[in-house]
């Protein structure tokens, strides 16, 4: 068999460098390059199943359809069927706002089957994701020696972070008899609903502590539940920045209770943490650097492309004893001391998601964060004003961070609706209707450096 038969034999086809997987190669990295660096990718919108059933054809036969007519019905029929989350007039939910150098380097991060589970098998990435772990927990004020992993997302940030808070509850408690009773997490009403989803996982329950029309946890509230519910709580959850208004919980008060309490606080900031990191802002966050572990989202406002959650523990040890797994494949890992990424949360194989922020940290440097983040605050300050200033529209809460709610005086929820379609129809923003204790309302939530002042007003001036 020459080296050609052998570059085209069937079984090998997929993997050995040839003229068609050089082709290849070269078709998907072109295709990336426009994306990257076009500046005028249409917001687009979803299409229906049967539409894309309909256009796109059968992709999938015995023979396969090549990668030209396969990337042509990803270019043209599917990724136009998917908003496009890093827009600036993306303003729903949580946008993304990748990086340019960010994106660039997640194609890196694939493109050499890097391991991120282990020290033996990744060491050289593990170090680099640990070193910005290290910086973003020095920047959160925790000690040094704080540590964690990079996760999927908040979700199962949180999850994980709350496992261990169990499991250090059970080990603080093991001298004494257990409580009676079932586990409790305390957290406010307005937390995010990952919380209750951990809460469900775990089998625990949920202590929601009231807050007012601020929206705000604050330590009195806290207080009467840690006295209510005494040893069965296994951790107060502060959040730091809500997702639906960029709410900051009072952490400053609630840490202060652990002067007369001893519980686990756990910061969830997967949203908002990141404003940590600009000086408009960083005054709201006192008391962060007394949690004993937080999680942050570097796929919402700290510009990675998806999906990224760090982890934080204060003392690393916890994570690791709560989520390290045994088996004896596994022997070689879990016998070494060294640091492998895998043990500190419900996970084993992974990708080195935090590759992505690494690079773009190293390349542009913390300052460039910083002032990015600010133009969202300072954004968000600006139209809030504005909304403010006219007739007909309402500021629901002063914003904190970068999401600005507000109310169409007179509008139901059909209103906003229709108002938000024919926004998408025309391609000049996402901005889907959010609502707060059953009144509707609309809601720019601020994360692209790119989004403007003057984009905002005009889609103000459409509510008219
Ligand atoms: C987005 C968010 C989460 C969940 O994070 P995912 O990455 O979507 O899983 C949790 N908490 C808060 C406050 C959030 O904003």
């Amino acid at each position: 068999m020459t080296l050609d038969d052998a570059q085209n034999a069937p079984h090998t086809r997929m993997h050995s460098v040839s003229e068609e997987t050089r082709r290849i190669v070269d078709q998907v990295l072109d295709y990336s390059r426009r994306r990257m660096l076009a500046d005028d990718t249409p917001l687009d919108h979803a299409a229906t199943a049967a539409d894309l059933k309909r256009i796109a054809g059968t992709t999938i036969n015995e023979d396969g359809i090549g990668a030209s007519r396969t990337l042509a019905v990803f270019e043209h029929v599917l990724a136009p069927a998917c908003i496009t989350t890093d827009h600036p007039q993306f303003l729903s939910f949580i946008p993304s706002a990748p990086s340019k150098a960010a994106v660039a380097f997640d194609l890196v991060v694939s493109a050499s089957a890097l391991y991120g589970g282990s020290w033996l098998e990744g060491a050289g990435v593990v170090h680099a994701e640990n070193e910005v772990l290290a910086w973003l927990a020095a920047e959160f004020g925790l000690p040094l020696g704080a540590g964690g992993v990079f996760v999927q997302g908040g979700t199962i940030g949180n999850l994980s972070a709350l496992v261990a808070a169990r499991e250090h509850a059970r080990v603080r408690l093991a001298e004494r008899d257990a409580p009676d009773g079932r586990w409790i997490v305390v957290c406010s009403a307005e937390a995010h609903s990952s919380i209750a989803s951990a809460a469900r996982v775990m089998d625990i329950d949920l202590a929601l502590v009231p807050v007012g029309d601020d929206g705000v946890l604050r330590a009195p509230g806290v207080r009467t539940a840690l006295e209510e519910h005494g040893d069965r709580v296994i951790a107060v959850v502060a959040t730091t920045g809500s997702t639906n208004f960029g709410v900051v919980d009072d952490v400053a008060g609630i840490a202060e209770l652990k002067d007369e309490h001893d519980f686990w606080l756990h910061i969830d900031g997967a949203y908002g943490l990141t404003a940590m990191l600009s000086p408009l802002t960083r005054g709201l966050y006192a008391g962060v650097e007394r949690a004993d572990s937080l999680i942050v989202d570097p796929h919402k406002w700290m510009f990675a492309p998806y999906d990224a959650c760090a982890l934080i523990y204060r003392d690393p040890e916890t994570g690791r004893r709560a989520h390290t797994q045994h088996a004896e494949y596994l022997d070689t890992l879990t016998e070494a001391d060294d640091w492998s990424p895998s043990d500190y949360a419900v996970q084993l194989t992974r990708r080195p998601r935090g590759l992505p922020l690494w690079f773009s940290l190293a390349t542009y440097g913390a300052g460039v964060y910083r002032e990015a983040i600010g133009h969202s605050i300072t954004l968000a300050r600006e139209i809030a004003d504005e909304i403010d200033r006219r007739p007909g529209l309402t500021l629901v809460r002063d914003p904190q961070l970068s999401v600005v709610v507000f109310e169409r005086d007179g509008w139901e929820r059909a209103d906003y609706n229709r108002w938000s379609d024919r926004l998408l129809a025309d391609q000049q923003a996402f901005v889907v209707p959010s609502s707060h204790r059953g009144r509707p309302n609309a809601r720019f939530a601020i994360i692209s450096p790119l989004t403007t002042f003057e984009q905002l007003t005009a889609i103000l001036d459409t509510m008219a």
